[in-house]
């Protein structure tokens, strides 16, 4: 470790910052005169001019001087005090409902008093009620010289306290050149016309008073945005940094043998198409090294990343190594566990399957096959990845859908499978396209490859946006639907988070649909369901022995039915735009046509209206994901990704995205010509380093 610098002394070195305030401080996670100065105003009072009585109108807040004509204590159906105060244009009645009697006596007539607060209207005229105020002496200058920063506060803690420790620690850090140094090289400042660091915080601090109200409140501020721009660009070096390290690590070369390749792909009833091919070489060749692959697969809904994944499971086994596929839901691992059971047969290799509802004996002997190394290919939910789970050579991770894992949890599997010294590679599969600005700050520990093509003959979906009063018209499709043979899929969604009111949802709607056509066999999947039960739905279902599947948002990802033509989406209007592309998805998956009747309810909003004809539109999660964050931005999307909220200091993702763009050409820069800065740069906004990425990565993720 490097010696502190000052800005990283604990804030008790302040006067008047006592134990208490600290503690109050560190609820607002201030620690350090730094965290101090990165506590930013979350608004301004202009206290730099006086005004005149005569000059207010009711909605101002303003400075106002003027002498005490009279006090007017409680009387009869009145518990407030009522001072009238005067200047040369005008009375102004201050009203203050808490009072002591000292604080009446100081108000004597002839007083000066300068006061700051809110006007409004009251019975005898303007009024304004408690102000801050103070008795004036004469020579006393009521003005302040810069705007005066008011800060977001926690409980016990007084504004005055909090200004009072912030203007030290400026004056400490300020005073001594070095003790804040500006980590952000010149070249870099110059180019986006950037105030140093010292210039940034002085002007968010104590503003000039010729900075007007509107530029310090709409966030465009060069002083923020060079904050905002640093951090994000720490963030992202943070994870290109711990993916470089990860690199540096031994991991086990796997090698894929070109007859045991060929076999396999002899048994697919389909050839691989040309992404998928590519996918695979690049995969190849990284498990091929001795560091660890760290490889993130983005592939639309459909494109076969399946498969990708057996290849790479192949060449691990292949070598002698562990394989573990974790998938985020029950079903969707059962159905990989299926399909790697069957594509792995004439392997006469077994397939182990490990989930929570996996109990007792069966839970017991998979753990043993698992620990002494005869259960190669396991496929399973984060189940597989609990502390009480060992494996005995893993040299494979594949994590199926990652968007619906945490950042978190996929870094904490990289801890998890060392063996000997070694880790596991790791393979990491998406059909939720993150456009490109995001993926910096998700995925830049990541290499990426895309499987940018659909396998051949695959019909596009049709989609309509349809109103719910056509309802009965689209129950009446599904009977016409089913008399051809056909399976369809029924969704139900509730905005409400709660699972029960969503399977209850479900159920009513099948019972419903039910009787309305008594033809037609239903089949009800839901989250609530045991697992054996929505196994066996699922697998009626995938053998047609049933025509419509009622569902919840369960069978978002994954599902593979490619009889199933038609999928209904009731309340689409509800669901972000990525989440809908990835339920359509469901359908689509063979030659014959197929259909998306987003069912929503009327009246549409505009931007509701907006999102769902652009599904209508295009099939393309790629546009459709770019759309998506033009639409409801990043902050919205990564928060709905459940990727973790990524706890920014100061940058929003919002407010400050047109940064994004920026932040991989600055990082460039800065690991070519300034890799000195870099760790300064993780010390100041993640408090990690590089010493132990783990920490990095726990500081940086960690709420
Ligand atoms: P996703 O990328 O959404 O995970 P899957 O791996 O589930 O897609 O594949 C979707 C369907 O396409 C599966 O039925 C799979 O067997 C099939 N499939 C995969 N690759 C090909 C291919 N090259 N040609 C034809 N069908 C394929
Ligand atoms: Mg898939």
């Amino acid at each position: 470790m490097t010696q502190r610098e000052p800005a990283q002394l604990p804030v008790t070195r302040l006067t008047g910052i006592g134990s208490q305030t600290a503690a109050r401080l560190q609820k607002l996670g201030i620690h350090t005169l730094q965290d101090l100065l990165f506590h930013l105003p979350q608004r301004y009072q202009d206290r730099t001019r006086v005004s005149a009585i005569a000059s207010l109108a009711p909605g101002m807040t303003a400075l106002v001087c003027g002498q005490v004509e009279y006090v007017d204590t409680p009387q009869r159906g009145r518990n407030s005090v009522i001072c009238r105060i005067g200047d040369a244009s005008g009375l102004l009645s201050l009203r203050f409902f808490h009072f002591s009697v000292q604080q009446i006596q100081q108000l004597k007539p002839g007083t000066q008093l300068s006061c700051f607060g809110d006007l409004r209207m009251g019975f005898n005229g303007l009024e304004m009620v408690h102000p801050e105020y103070r008795i004036l002496h004469a020579g006393d200058d009521p003005t302040e010289t810069s705007l005066t920063p008011v800060y977001p506060l926690t409980e016990g803690l007084a504004q005055s306290t909090l200004r009072k420790a912030v203007t030290q620690a400026l004056e400490l850090c300020f005073s001594d050149t070095g003790a804040l140094k500006d980590w952000l090289p010149a070249a870099i400042r110059q180019q986006y016309d950037y105030p140093t660091l010292t210039e940034a915080l002085l002007t968010l601090h104590s503003p000039p008073p010729t900075l007007s109200a509107e530029s310090l409140a709409n966030g465009k501020l060069p002083a923020l945005k060079r904050l905002a721009f640093e951090e994000f660009l720490t963030h992202h070096l943070a994870l290109l940094l711990g993916k470089q390290h990860y690199k540096t690590w031994q991991a086990p070369a796997l090698t894929l043998n070109d007859a045991a390749k060929q076999r396999f792909l002899a048994e697919l009833p389909f050839r691989l198409t040309a992404a998928q091919q590519r996918v695979i070489a690049e995969i190849e060749a990284d498990c091929g090294q001795t560091h660890p692959m760290l490889r993130l697969v983005q592939g639309d809904v459909g494109s076969g990343k399946t498969l990708v994944a057996a290849l790479a499971a192949l060449a691990a086994l292949n070598s002698g190594f562990q394989v573990a596929l974790m998938a985020p839901t029950e079903l969707l691992a059962e159905q990989h566990f299926r399909n790697f059971s069957q594509w792995f047969a004439h392997t006469g290799l077994p397939v182990f399957f490990l989930s929570g509802q996996i109990k007792g004996k069966a839970r017991a002997g998979t753990l043993e096959a698992m620990a002494n190394g005869s259960a190669g290919l396991v496929i399973g939910t984060h189940a597989l990845f609990q502390d009480s789970v060992n494996f005995h050579k893993l040299g494979l991770v594949i994590i199926d859908e990652q968007h619906r894992f945490g950042v978190q949890q996929r870094l904490a599997l990289r801890a998890k499978g060392q063996t000997e010294g070694k880790v596991p590679h790791q393979l990491v599969m998406t059909a939720t396209p993150i456009p490109r600005t995001l993926a910096m700050l998700q995925y830049s520990d990541l290499d990426i490859s895309v499987i940018d093509e659909l396998p051949p003959g695959r019909t596009p979906v049709t989609t309509s946006v349809i109103p719910s009063e056509r309802r009965a018209e689209v129950i009446a499709r599904i009977s016409l639907w089913a008399g051809q043979k056909r399976q369809a899929y029924w969704v139900c969604t509730l905005i409400e988070e709660s699972e029960q009111l969503q399977c209850e949802a479900a159920e009513n709607t099948a019972r419903y649909l039910q009787e309305t056509l008594p033809g037609v066999r239903i089949g009800l999947v839901h989250g609530r369901m045991k697992a054996a039960d929505k196994d066996a739905v699922m697998q009626a279902f995938k053998q047609g022995e049933c025509d419509l599947l009622v569902a919840t948002t369960v069978i978002e990802v994954g599902v593979d039915v490619p009889n199933a033509g038609l999928m209904i989406i009731e309340n689409p209007e509800r669901l972000g735009l990525s989440q809908l592309h990835q339920l359509r998805g469901r359908v689509g998956r063979g030659s014959l046509e197929s259909y998306c009747l987003l069912l929503y309810q009327a009246p549409l909003s505009e931007s509701g209206r907006q999102r769902l004809g652009i599904l209508r539109e295009s099939n393309d999660g790629f546009v459709i994901a770019e759309k998506d964050l033009e639409l409801r931005g990043p902050g919205e999307i990564i928060g709905n990704r459940q990727t973790g909220q990524i706890p920014f200091k100061i940058a929003d993702l919002n407010r400050d995205r047109e940064l994004l763009e920026h932040v991989q050409a600055a990082a460039q820069l800065i690991c070519r010509d300034h890799p000195e800065t870099v760790q300064p740069l993780l010390r100041r906004w993640t408090g990690g380093s590089l010493q132990n990425p783990d920490d990095l990565f726990h500081t940086v993720y960690s709420p």
